[in-house]
């Protein structure tokens, strides 16, 4: 059955290739966004298609709309970004998901929400699980985001108690793709776009922190698996890829797949960087089909770097 789905931040690196699956599955979907971080280049193409519709909108500002599912993405994910106006961004996590799960009571539309494993904080327990209950530092540099998603998942969690909203909770583990903006500063992007333009690869601190990095196709199939979940399951559930590397050897498969003479520079390590993170995913396998990544880090490695060619070529 043809559903009405609205995805906040819908114009975003995840948000495009969300809204671009529901269309191919039949659905009719509105994008919303207020262009911070994402673009409209990422959408245009599905703007011939009569069942998509575009709102330039603020998440902080309450919206109204008939939907049946709403998938809340609105906020930026890069730490650059989302350090540059950091009380906006705790708004827009806060007062956006008071917003959307408003909209979700008044319209009786179930709801997921884009949460992150920065919810673990620098993490103490590796690989973590969802019990984990984090170690954040709620004054520090990544605190307006990191507090902010937490707070969000508090809310989620309470208007289902009181006011039994169908939520859902995806903590999405660190996510790449086509679609990311070459200047979004987070790793995978940065390193690819400094190998295509012979530039010096820019590692933080000394290259041995660790993150496991989901090909954005992977994501979206457990987002809408989870959408899609029996009502007693809200989650929170971990969704990424358990492949763990280090920046060293991410920046060194990098330069070997873009063939570039790049060399390697280390700049200082920004405060509170977490130095491990790593997803266990045994909770999404039990309750989402046995979902599990099926794209490695080399394959969705050269999908991206294909995609950053054209761009930085055109
Ligand atoms: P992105 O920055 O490309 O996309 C975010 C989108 O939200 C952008 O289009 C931006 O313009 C929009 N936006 C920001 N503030 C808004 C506001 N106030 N009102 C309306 N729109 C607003 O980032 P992304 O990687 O696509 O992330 C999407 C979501 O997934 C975010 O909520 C992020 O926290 C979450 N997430 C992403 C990752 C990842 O690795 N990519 C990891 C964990 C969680
Ligand atoms: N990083 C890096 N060089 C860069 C950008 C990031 O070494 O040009 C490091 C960063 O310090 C962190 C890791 O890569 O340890 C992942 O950073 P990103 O901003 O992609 O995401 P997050 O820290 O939120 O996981």
């Amino acid at each position: 059955m043809k559903k009405r789905i609205l995805v906040t931040g819908g114009a975003g690196f995840i948000g495009s290739h969300l809204c671009e699956r529901l269309l191919n599955e039949g659905n009719e979907v509105i994008c919303l966004d207020n262009y911070f971080t994402g673009s409209k280049s990422n959408i245009v193409h599905l703007l011939n298609n009569p069942f998509f519709e575009l709102v330039r909108h603020d998440v902080t500002h309450p919206f109204f709309v008939e939907v049946d599912e709403i998938y809340n993405l609105a906020c930026p994910a890069s730490p650059v970004h989302y350090q540059h106006n950091s009380i906006k961004t705790i708004k827009t996590s806060v007062m956006g998901a008071i917003n959307m799960l408003g909209l979700a009571k008044r319209v009786n539309a179930k709801i997921l929400q884009a949460s992150t494993s920065e919810v673990y904080g620098d993490p103490l327990v590796h690989p973590q699980p969802e019990s984990y209950w984090g170690h954040v530092n709620p004054i520090g540099i990544r605190s307006c985001y990191d507090e902010g998603k937490r707070c969000a998942e508090s809310l989620f969690v309470n208007y289902k108690d009181q006011n039994n909203v169908n939520i859902k909770i995806i903590r999405i583990f660190n996510t790449y793709g086509p679609n990311m903006n070459p200047d979004d500063g987070r790793v995978v992007s940065n390193f690819i776009v400094q190998a295509l333009k012979g530039e010096d690869i820019t590692i933080f601190g000394d290259g041995k922190q660790t993150r496991s990095f989901q090909y954005v196709d992977d994501l979206v199939e457990g987002m809408m698996r989870m959408m899609a979940s029996s009502d007693d399951f809200w989650g929170p559930v971990n969704i990424g890829n358990p492949n763990e590397f280090t920046m060293l050897e991410l920046a060194q498969l990098v330069i070997k797949l873009t063939n570039s003479n790049s060399q390697i520079t280390y700049l200082p390590l920004p405060k509170d960087d977490p130095m491990q993170r790593k997803p266990d995913i045994t909770l999404a396998k039990e309750k989402l089909h046995n979902w599990e990544p099926t794209i490695q880090l080399e394959q969705g490695l050269l999908n991206t770097i294909e995609y950053f060619e054209k761009l930085l070529k055109a």
